[in-house]
């Protein structure tokens, strides 16, 4: 049964426990860029103020691999306000755009239906990193290889929930079979249609083939960034290719990986995203 999440944003406090419960579970460090040793101080700090909003970490990253998205919505005349949040991650698409551009099979579906990068096959082409239309799985300059949420493979494939769902304090991610989840969410939907809100819509159930990580939102789409009609490259673009094209694609994305990797070695240290 494939397993997913559902994220009832109209619950979601912006408290940003689920981001540290990941950073902690997958061992991520905090992203150097955020950090600066400014003149006589003894150690960095951080220096990463969006200046326009609380949030602090403002997008996902190859170490950020969970986003909370502040949307803060004030009328013309400050009289009145709304803050919107939605804590976003990997979709884990059905038809994962990621998974289909790989030259080198470095992503895959495992058995519970989750998409996890293969750390160990991926050679940085980064041709993932430009397909997927949510803008999620990016480039490690230190590992030379992509990064992404994995839906926490390992916890899941050892009967526990993922680490973000175990941390929030308020249920808005809930983890567990997708059929499940959806019944939970179209009745929450129900209820708040009930109470006034009209604009309150699900995404992800048709979205990139129905995605296994699915949103309660309050307003559109388009305010919480995500697209109406994800763009979404096919496999087959390569598999008409044939073995052998596929095969000089991925020996050419090798000699680039160590092309880049010299580079790097000379001090022209490359840009993450
Ligand atoms: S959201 Fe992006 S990275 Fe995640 S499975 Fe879909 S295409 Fe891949
Ligand atoms: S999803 Fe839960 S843990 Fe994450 S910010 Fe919202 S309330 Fe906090």
């Amino acid at each position: 049964m494939d397993k997913g999440m559902f994220v009832d944003t109209s619950i979601c406090t912006g408290c940003k426990a689920c981001q540290v419960a990941c950073k902690e579970w997958n061992g991520l460090e905090a992203e150097p860029e955020y950090f600066k040793k400014g003149p006589g101080a003894p150690y960095p700090v951080a220096f990463n103020f969006t200046g326009n909003s609380y949030d602090n970490t403002a997008r996902l990253g190859a170490r950020d691999w969970r986003h909370v998205i502040f949307i803060e919505q004030i009328n013309s005349r400050r009289a009145n306000s709304r803050w919107l949040f939605m804590s976003d991650s990997c979709k884990h698409c059905s038809d994962a755009a990621c998974l289909n551009v790989c030259p080198v099979e470095a992503i895959e579906r495992t058995d519970l239906g989750n998409v996890i990068v293969r750390q160990d096959k991926c050679v940085g082409t980064k041709l993932c990193n430009k397909a997927c239309p949510y803008g999620v799985v990016k480039y490690n300059e230190k590992t030379r290889t992509s990064h992404k949420c994995t839906l926490c493979n390992d916890r899941i494939h050892n009967g526990m929930g993922t680490a973000c769902a175990k941390a929030c304090p308020t249920g808005s991610i809930q983890f567990g079979d997708v059929p499940d989840l959806k019944a939970r969410a179209d009745a929450r939907l129900s209820k708040l249609r009930a109470t006034g809100e009209a604009k309150a819509n699900i995404y992800g159930y048709s979205e990139a083939g129905g995605l296994k990580v699915f949103y309660l939102l309050m307003d559109n789409p388009a305010i919480y960034g995500l697209p109406d009609k994800p763009v979404i490259p096919q496999r087959r673009r390569f598999s008409f290719l044939g073995g052998k094209l596929a095969a000089m694609l991925a020996g050419a994305a090798v000699i680039i990986g160590f092309r880049e990797r010299g580079i790097n070695k000379s001090g022209d240290r490359a840009r993450e995203d």
